[in-house]
This record gives C-alpha cells, structure tokens and sequence, in this order.
C-alpha cells in the first residue's frame, strides 16, 4: 500500500503507528484536517483481518469526523484510532496505557475516546498516560440521550421538509435498534406522539420498547418493508443498499447510526425514490456535541440546546440541496467543506 497516495487522495494530514509488543499493543491514529482544532475521534478496538484494512478503515472513519465536527458548529478537527486485537481481551489496562501514551506523543492534535470495542473505563487507563482523552466518568457522561435529541430533532426537520409541519404527532416512526440511542429517541418520539414500530436481534430490548412505550414490534427483517412515515436506522452501519432500498415504503429515511449508507451513490438512489434522506453524521452529531461540551466546560443544558440545533443545520442542507439541486448527502458535505475552508483563510488572514 502506498501510504502517501493514500494519504493524498483525500487530503488526510497524518497517521501515526505505535507499537509495544511487550503488552501485545498495535496502534494507527489518522488524523484527517485539523483546521478547525485539535482532531477528535473515538479509539475503535477491533481484530482486523490485516493491516491494510486498519489503515483503510482509521482514514475513512477520520475523515467523516471532520465532517460531522464541521457542519456541528464545533472548534474540533477530525481524527480517529484504532487498536489491532481481540476487544474481548481482560487485560486492559496495559494496552489503554500503551495507547495513553501514543495519544500523549502527538501533543494534542488528537483527542480519544470510546469508539467500538472500548469503554469509559478504557478512557479512563488512557486518562493515565494523557490528558488527550474525553468522555470520561462524572464528566459529560453517556452521550446517548444527548444524540437521541438531536437526531428527534432532525426528524421534525425531515418532517417540516416533507410534509410542512414539523409535528410529529400522529407520524408513523419504524426504529431499527433500540439500544441506547434508539430507546432514548423512542420515548422523545412516543412523548411527542408518534405511532412506533420498532426491532432488534435483543428481543429484551424490544418487549422494553412494547412495554413502556407502547411500539408495535417486527421481525428484524420485516423493518425495511414497513408502510410507515419515517424510517430511522438505530443500529447498524451500511443499512441502505441494493437490497433493501427497493423495499422501502417510508417518505423519509433519517436515523442516529453511522455510515448507513452502504455506497454513496445510494444517496441518490434515495432522492430518485423520493425518499428525503437526512445525512447520518448531521442527524447523529449530538454524541460528539455533547463530548465538545466536556472539553469546554459547557452546562448539560447548553449541550442539549445545541443538540437541537440539528433542527436549524438540517433545514440548511435540505435549503442547499433543493436550491442547488443535489443529494442531501452532497449539500451536507458542501456546507461541511465550506466552513472548513473559511476557517483556514481566517486563520491565514491573522498571520
Ligand atoms: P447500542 O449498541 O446501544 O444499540 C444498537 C442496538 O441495535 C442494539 O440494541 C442491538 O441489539 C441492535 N441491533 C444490532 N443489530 C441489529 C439488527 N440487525 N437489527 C435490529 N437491531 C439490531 O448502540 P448505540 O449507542 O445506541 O448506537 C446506535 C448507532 O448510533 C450506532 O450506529 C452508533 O455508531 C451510532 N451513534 C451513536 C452515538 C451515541 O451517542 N451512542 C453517537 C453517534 C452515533
């Protein structure tokens, strides 16, 4: 693999490699664009089949950071690690102290926290070595009910786009995966009044969202077939793709998971379908919004408001999208570069 080609294709700025064989620690932190501030990213811990396919995927995931930092209004820069071995492993604080220490060698360009595989008590062997690290216990805490507002948000923006009013009393909601964000936003959802249909491979987690909530229940694999208002993905990357698009029966397709999308292009498969599609990592940027306001010593109340202003940053890109005549996905991404690039020229403007 030719690391620079592929550093330069999409203009990632650096990755960096550790290794302490001793504790059986292997780590890469890319590092997309730091113009806005310090890259912040999760440490995801996962057994990749090889190398390449870490560094494949530490680039990409960096890279959507910068994204989701840029179009959240917040002063961060996108990055991400990645851990190589079996998450499953006990003897964690050697390996999270290794890593402490890798993020401590990069002088604060990047900012860890709990991605797949690790855990606020992982961040908290991290917090040993640096001081580098949010998403720490008794600071900004789990993230879920913050992202769970901000992405119930996005649906009354996907619902004043789609039906003028941003009600959604009375809309009929399908959540995939109510684990911790999809819970949250059903009960945001059930309070406003929404009819739910919800499923999970947890039936516990199901028969919860029955229960309380009142939801209808399907099959894990009836989900993408219902005949509903709004389909929102909860769970899964990659939801959307050849299969399952021509299934759908929904006027809008907006939900909390990442990369939902299996290939960009099924953005505009979507739009073709007339589907309104709101761009998973504007819908979901309450998790990181939430961690911004750890780092700067916002209220949990300042947190929320600014999670609800997904609703404000989504009619923006629906505005773009119409007025420009591209995907939602490609406005997004447009407003994303935009700010980034401003912030560049101020920057160059005051030296
Ligand atoms: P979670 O693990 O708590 O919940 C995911 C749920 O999906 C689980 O209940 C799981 O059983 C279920 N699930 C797995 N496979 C499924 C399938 N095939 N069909 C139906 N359900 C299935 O995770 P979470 O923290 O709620 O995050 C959900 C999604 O949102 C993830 O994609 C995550 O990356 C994204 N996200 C989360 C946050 C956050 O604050 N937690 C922030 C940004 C993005």
């Amino acid at each position: 693999m030719e690391i620079f080609e592929r550093l330069s294709e999409h203009d990632h700025e650096q990755i960096a490699f550790w290794s302490e064989p001793e504790v059986g620690y292997r780590g890469i932190i890319a590092i997309h664009d730091s113009s806005l501030g310090p890259a912040m990213g999760g440490t995801r811990f996962w057994d990749y089949p090889s190398e390449r396919e870490a560094v494949v995927d530490v680039l990409r995931l960096a890279r959507g950071m910068t994204y989701k930092a840029a179009i959240a209004g917040v002063d961060l820069g996108g990055g991400k690690s990645v851990i190589l071995g079996d998450n499953r492993t006990t003897d964690r604080e050697m390996i999270f102290r290794a890593h402490g220490r890798f993020v401590e060698s990069l002088g604060g360009r990047y900012i860890a926290a709990e991605d797949v595989g690790t855990s606020v008590d992982d961040m908290d062997f991290v917090q040993m070595e640096t001081g580098h690290v949010a998403g720490l216990h008794g600071r900004s805490g789990d993230p879920s009910p913050v992202t769970a507002l901000g992405a119930f948000h996005a649906l009354r923006a996907c619902a004043l786009e789609v039906y003028g009013d941003a009600s959604l009393a009375g809309r009929h909601v399908v959540v995939q995966g109510v684990g911790h964000v999809g819970h949250h936003l059903c009960g945001l959802l059930a309070d406003a009044g929404a009819r739910l249909t919800v499923s999970d491979v947890d039936r516990e987690r199901v028969e919860r969202a029955r229960d309380a909530l009142g939801a209808e229940v399907v099959a894990v694999d009836e989900v993408f077939s219902v005949d509903a208002d709004i389909f929102a993905p909860c769970a899964l990357g990659g939801v959307i793709d050849d299969r399952t698009l021509p299934l759908l029966e929904v006027d809008i397709v907006a939900g909390a998971a990442n990369n939902q999308l299996a290939r960009p292009e099924h953005a505009g498969a979507l739009k073709e379908r007339g589907i309104l599609y709101a761009p998973d990592y504007v819908v979901n940027a309450g998790g990181l919004i939430n961690i911004y306001g750890e780092l700067t010593g916002w209220s949990r109340d300042r947190s929320r408001a600014r999670a609800a202003g997904i609703f404000e940053t989504l009619r923006r890109v629906f505005d773009t999208a119409r007025s420009e005549a591209i995907t939602p996905a490609a406005a997004a991404d447009r407003i994303a570069e935009a700010r980034i690039a401003s912030v560049r020229r101020l920057h160059r403007s005051r030296v």
